[in-house]
């Protein structure tokens, strides 16, 4: 046993399967494996030996409480906390927590987004406890990881449907790797979410109506200096925010999170934050708690941590990068081999990947739509909204070779031989860095770099597992058909008809160029701009009968996720709209009129002793005219929000917001901005962009 305090304290406050094999019986502990290990169901019986273990660990960990942790459909993670206590009559006390209690829970939480999943009259929804994802101790309260469906089993949260993509991706792909002779005991999907957020001043951050009610700034003119220095990237990180990541790093290890890497990003104030990677249900149930820590720890500190994806203009705002690939067995499926016949696997399985993200480039752009998330979505910060694969300088000459049928020559190696049954030599190159493409591989996994920093990313993951679940099934169910002696050769001929029939979705130029975005339009690639454009991808025929033909979601259940989205956007784009209005008229108005009134009566004394003040006056002008024109933007935005408010479809909505209702916000803040700049600092009621973004 290592005797230093983080080896010692390392999943300290995590179930883990060392406290499990310490704490129940060999026999159980056997059959508790096979349901976590390879996906059998549980016995109630096991259950209640677990739930007594467990509840004995959480109390010596000083828990009172356990809640079903779970997902809803908001994204970010709920709980109700249960005391063990069962008072005796003699007024004693006995701590209680049985098996049924662990392995169901009734929340009913019927006010969770459903999108129309649950009928009041029977608005019960269940959580079920997933011992794939381990409980831990948060707060003195045992959390246990769970899963939220119906009363008639339909899934009403995030992790549901990831599960069960994760099963369709497990059994398809095992049928590939038996072809090639592979019989892997398990299957799995790994995931390592890089985290980007801001910390602020906590005192600037309450002063911030915006960011409290809505998580991003709606007015601010442009501070005096921005990100244009790049000394922020991987800058020394300062005293403050140092002794936050610590104690963060801290708290994620006690719960068995594996934070590795922390820096400073390219904006002001932005950091970022990498675990090693995990199983991927596991990942973003770990992404989950460790943004969950990030917000309470910074308050630790008098620092804010802000998680929208664009809580400034004029810099950058937050993503997560989503770093997936496939292990059998510990064997990572995209790790090119040593010897090239074990590339030909490789190569079947780039082969799928690049299908994948072709055939539902549309279901991906859709999973990462979201209003915070369009800030950033080709605004030359983050890749545009045109999914490309990006396969870097050892790959793609493979990869061309394979489309165009001849042999292959990269930098400085020997001449590639891609007949059969011989295959190129691949290197694993990491070297290769394009920030600008959507969907990269990065040397053994690909990179998917759309996402939003607040969202969940079940709702991409689900996509890409299903996907490729798609590729695999399509692949075994042809080259099943094979004889044995022929599989080398037949597998090739579909890697190249693969590549051949998806070569448009490949890109390695700049994803930020604007001829790329002209190109991308002639490939026929789709461009959904906005999440209004996006969300209705998913309810497109063929997606409904994807989901369902890979039992990921069924048709009442993708129909729901779509209004559920729908409606999320249009709410979150009314409380701007409403926090904007708000603002102007109990901020910005009542501030603006008072500084213009001071120096009114300023000129006024002045000109009784005979002095005149051109400029000033000039001032009250310039200010005179800026609440005008603020009041009646605010009346134009309050006029366009009612209208969308009225909207009863939701995809007429989101347009209506998207079109209207963000056009006149854009308007309302462009007139407060420009007043912000003429205004005395001591009136303006809140902190300027200079001190948020540049605190000492
Ligand atoms: P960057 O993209 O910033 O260069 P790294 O290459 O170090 O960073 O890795 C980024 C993330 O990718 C880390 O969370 C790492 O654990 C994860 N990662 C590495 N290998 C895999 C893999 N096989 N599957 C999923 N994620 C992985
Ligand atoms: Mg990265």
């Amino acid at each position: 046993m290592s005797t230093d305090k983080v080896s010692q304290e390392y999943g300290s406050l995590l179930f883990t399967d060392a406290d499990m094999q310490e704490r129940l019986p060999k026999p159980t502990y056997k059959e508790l494996m096979k349901v976590i290990k390879d996906g059998e169901p549980l016995d109630i019986d096991i259950a209640n030996e677990v739930a007594h273990a467990m509840k004995d660990w959480a109390l010596e960990h000083g828990a009172t409480h356990f809640t079903h942790w779970f997902q809803p459909l908001t994204g970010i993670t709920s709980e109700k906390h249960d005391s063990f206590i069962n008072p005796r009559e003699d007024g004693t006390v006995l701590m209680n927590f049985s098996g049924k209690e662990l392995v169901q829970g009734e929340p009913d939480a019927s006010s969770f987004p459903s999108g129309g999943l649950r009928a009041t009259f029977e608005a019960r929804g269940y959580t079920v406890w997933d011992p794939m994802s381990p409980a831990f101790i948060k707060d003195e309260v045992l959390c246990i990881p769970t899963a939220f469906i119906s009363y008639t089993g339909e899934a009403l949260d995030k992790k549901t449907p990831l599960l069960r993509s994760e099963v369709a991706l497990e059994r398809q792909a095992k049928r590939v790797l038996k072809l090639f002779g592979h019989e892997p005991h398990r299957v799995i999907t790994t995931c390592g979410p890089e985290q980007e957020y801001f910390l602020i001043k906590e005192e600037d951050y309450a002063a911030r109506p915006d960011l409290v009610l809505t998580g991003r700034t709606l007015f601010g003119a442009a501070p005096a200096k921005g990100q244009e220095l790049e000394e922020h990237y991987f800058g020394a990180i300062r005293p403050t925010v140092n002794a936050f990541m610590k104690e963060v790093d801290d708290e994620l290890w006690k719960l068995g999170i594996p934070a590795k890497t922390k820096h400073n990003e390219v904006a002001p104030s932005q950091h970022e934050l990498a675990p090693i990677f995990e199983q991927g249900s596991l990942a973003v149930d770990d992404n989950l708690l460790t943004m969950e820590k990030l917000k309470l720890l910074a308050t630790h500190h008098g620092l804010a941590c802000l998680q929208h994806e664009k809580p400034f203009e004029y810099v950058n705002g937050s993503g997560k990068h989503d770093n997936w690939s496939l292990s059998a067995d510990d064997k990572n499926l995209l790790e090119p081999g040593d010897k090239p016949e074990e590339n030909l696997q490789f190569l079947v399985f780039l082969s799928f990947l690049v299908a994948a993200v072709d055939e539902h480039a549309d279901l991906l752009r859709a999973s990462v739509a979201s209003a915070g998330n369009d800030h950033r979505l080709g605004a030359n910060e983050a890749p545009p909204a045109v999914i490309s694969v990006f396969l870097g300088d050892e790959l793609s000459p493979v990869v061309d070779a394979l489309i165009n049928d001849r042999s292959v020559h990269t930098a400085g190696r020997d001449e590639m031989d891609l007949g059969v049954p011989a295959l190129p030599n691949i290197f694993r190159d990491n070297t290769d860095r394009n920030r600008t493409s959507p969907f990269a591989f990065t040397g053994n996994k690909f990179e998917f770099r759309m996402c939003g920093s607040q969202q969940n990313l079940s709702d991409p993951n689900v996509i890409l597992n299903t996907a490729v679940a798609e590729q695999c099934d399509r692949f075994a169910n042809d080259l099943e058909r094979v004889p044995e002696d022929k599989f080398v050769e037949h597998a090739l001929a579909w890697v190249k008809k693969t590549f051949r029939e998806h070569q448009r979705v490949i890109f390695e130029g700049n994803g930020y160029a604007d001829d790329w975005m002209d190109e991308a339009a002639k490939r026929g690639l789709p461009n959904l701009t906005s999440t209004a454009d996006a969300l209705p991808s998913l309810v497109k025929p063929e997606n409904i009968s994807f989901f369902s033909r890979y039992s990921v979601l069924s048709e009442p259940e993708v129909r729901a996720r779509y209004v559920a989205s729908a409606e999320q956007y249009a709410k979150l784009i009314n409380i701007e709209a409403n926090t904007m209005v708000t603002m102007a008229r109990k901020m910005y108005l009542p501030a603006l009129t008072q500084y213009s009134g001071d120096v009114a009566t300023a000129v006024a004394a002045k000109a009784e002793l005979g002095i005149t003040s051109p400029a000033e006056k000039e001032i009250i002008q310039t200010v005179t005219d800026g609440i005008t024109k603020i009041a009646e933007a605010t009346k134009k935005l309050e006029a366009s929000n009612k209208t969308a408010q009225g909207i009863e479809d939701p995809g007429e909505q989101d347009h209506f917001y998207h079109d209207e209702v963000l056009t006149a916000m854009a308007e309302l803040r462009e007139e407060v901005d420009a007043m912000e700049e003429v205004c005395s600092e001591d009136y303006w009621p809140v902190p300027s962009y200079n001190s948020m973004l540049f605190w000492v």
